[in-house]
């Protein structure tokens, strides 16, 4: 296939090369000049567009996506296919695929998790909202960045899955490492309780597969003095998505809320940018009730 790839950083770059690597003709474009292997470099989105069957777009955010779509879809050829793997708010992901069905376009939104290593390795899940035909005509370069797509619903629906997700993550995050802090405080040896709650209706991902506490549980982030992993600042963003939805739909979400609220203190009024999410755990260390 013929492909457009804007936005090559952290996770598109990877991703980019993973398509070329298959033998796929892929043409790239990022705002930053970047070289990516086997990755040919246009000198501008719609260039990067022009001709081809699909358009992957890997941005930072809703708004910069909708700016770079209104850019692209003229570009593009009647038939061909737009898929987002940026995470974005659920709205801007319905207003591009409307203007793209509007232009004789397919779309997909396909946001993904799995992180850095997940893109380098190609082990991606795609969690992908849209028509069965974009879908289907998307599915074969999921299968190659990533190792599992769910074709959730319609357009909208991979955002909606996605940021679901990750307020339960954050949420569960926030809650474990509470529990840690508490058992401290309460004279628990952590290893203990990592061999209790892991194997007791506590346990979660965060607690049994990416535990906040150094030296305790598997490898995580918190082994690495909490270099990210997954940043404190893309867990906030994340969060902030699920709120923005929440009040779109009027959508009861207390937890999702709170959990909100503690990631904006810790990357914005405490040392929490640029660490891991799960450096939550000596942030509640240090504190006492009130
Ligand atoms: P990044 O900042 O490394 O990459 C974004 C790239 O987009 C940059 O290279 C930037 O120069 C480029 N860009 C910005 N505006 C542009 C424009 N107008 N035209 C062309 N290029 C433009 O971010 P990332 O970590 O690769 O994340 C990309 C998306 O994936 C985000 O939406 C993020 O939330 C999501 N995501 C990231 C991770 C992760 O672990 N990094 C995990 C899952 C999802």
């Amino acid at each position: 296939m013929k492909i457009g790839f804007i936005g090559l950083g952290n996770m598109g770059g990877p991703m980019a090369a993973n398509l070329a690597k298959a033998g796929h003709e892929v043409t790239g474009f990022d705002m930053a000049d970047v070289a990516i292997d086997g990755v040919m470099k246009a000198s501008s989105g719609p260039e990067a567009a022009t001709g081809a069957d699909v358009v992957i777009t890997m941005l930072p955010n809703g708004q910069i996506l909708r700016a770079v779509a209104a850019e692209i879809i003229p570009a593009m050829s009647k038939g061909a296919a737009l898929v987002d793997c940026s995470t974005v708010d659920v709205e801007s992901a319905r207003a591009v695929s409307n203007d793209a069905a509007a232009s004789g376009l397919l779309f997909v939104d396909a946001p993904v998790s799995g992180g850095v290593g997940g893109a380098a390795g190609g082990t991606l899940t795609f969690m992908a909202g849209g028509s069965p035909d974009a879908f289907a005509k998307a599915e074969p370069l999921f299968d190659i960045m990533g190792q599992k797509a769910v074709h959730c619903g319609d357009a909208g629906a991979g955002q909606s899955a996605k940021i679901c997700n990750n307020m339960i993550l954050g949420v569960t995050m926030a809650a474990t490492c509470e529990a840690f802090a508490l058992a401290d405080k309460l004279g628990l040896d952590r290893q203990k309780m990592f061999d209790v709650v892991s194997t007791s209706s506590g346990y979660s991902w965060t607690m049994n597969a990416y535990c906040p506490a150094p030296g305790v549980g598997p490898q995580s982030p918190a082994d690495n003095d909490y270099q990210p992993g997954f940043a404190a600042e893309l867990m906030l963003k994340d969060l902030r998505l699920s709120q923005q939805a929440a009040e779109a739909v009027d959508a009861d979400t207390p937890m999702g809320e709170r959990a909100t609220q503690l990631y904006t203190d810790f990357v914005d009024n405490e040392d929490g940018l640029g660490k891991d999410f799960s450096a939550m755990l000596p942030r509640f260390e240090k504190r006492s009730r009130g």
